[in-house]
């Protein structure tokens, strides 16, 4: 029989919600587990980390000494380390504040220095090479399944090239950006999620974070101009899931 590998999921600083989403794969699980032993999963086992981890999922973004430590742990200890949720690909809303982390503290804290070691909000793709980077706020779980399943049978997994706006048509889901005039980020957004809010009817947040490439986000500004949403109202939801500069 073959030998299972080991898996390690790890989170950082973030609302606990792609770490929480693994478990949403209910009896799916159980097929992962032919193929791997969880050796450290905070939500779902006590079991203490292994040494080394064949594959591991870091969710969340580093924000704090400690995530910083456990990142650099973590990608030294393991062979194939994946940034699971815009948090840890893009740095999500935590990472999207401009304010640097000296002003924050300087907020909250007064004179009172920084007693949780807080750093600027990054995501994880900014500070260790990372094998696989799979976005969403939380990402679609079947993505991650099949990701796994992947790398199990010595696979690389298939890595999203193309905006939700291509996943919306596929559909043959009604445009709510010229239909109705919603700021939908569909045509500059990563796909892979299905389209899944367009399927409701509502207009993409850009919540799997901006696709690099072709995109045009030049093209998305001039469209929510001329459809009167004003300069800021754009730039803030361009940069809601992002650091990103459109
Ligand atoms: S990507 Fe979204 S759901 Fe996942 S941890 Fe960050 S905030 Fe939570
Ligand atoms: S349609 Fe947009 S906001 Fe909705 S899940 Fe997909 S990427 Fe996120």
């Amino acid at each position: 029989m073959m030998e299972k590998l080991k898996l390690g999921v790890f989170e950082l600083t973030d609302c606990g919600g792609c770490a929480l989403n693994m478990l949403f794969l209910y009896e799916r699980l159980f097929d992962l587990l032919e193929f791997y032993e969880i050796e450290e999963f905070h939500m779902a086992t006590s079991l203490d980390g292994g040494t080394h981890y064949d594959v591991a999922l870091v969710t969340g973004t580093v924000s704090t000494r400690r995530d910083l430590n456990l990142l650099k742990d973590v990608r030294n200890r393991s062979d194939y380390l994946i940034a699971l949720g815009t948090c840890a690909t893009h740095g999500s809303v935590q990472a999207s504040v401009e304010m640097p982390i000296r002003e924050k503290l300087k907020a909250v804290y007064g004179d009172g220095g920084n007693p949780m070691g807080a750093l600027d909000s990054k995501p994880v793709v900014e500070y260790v090479a990372v094998d696989f980077a799979l976005p969403g706020c939380p990402y679609d779980k079947e993505e991650v399944y099949q990701a796994l399943i992947d790398i199990a049978k010595g696979v690389e997994p298939v890595r999203k090239d193309y905006p939700v706006c291509l996943e919306c048509k596929l559909n043959e889901y009604e445009c709510v950006l010229v239909k109705k005039g919603l700021p939908c980020l569909g045509p500059i957004t990563y796909g892979g999620c299905n389209a899944v809010c367009l399927r409701s009817g509502l207009g993409c947040i850009g919540c799997r974070g901006p696709l690099p490439g072709e995109v045009n986000p030049a093209g998305e500004y001039e469209v929510l101009k001329s459809l009167g949403y004003d300069e800021e109202y754009i730039l803030r939801k361009f940069k809601t899931f992002s650091r990103w500069e459109p």
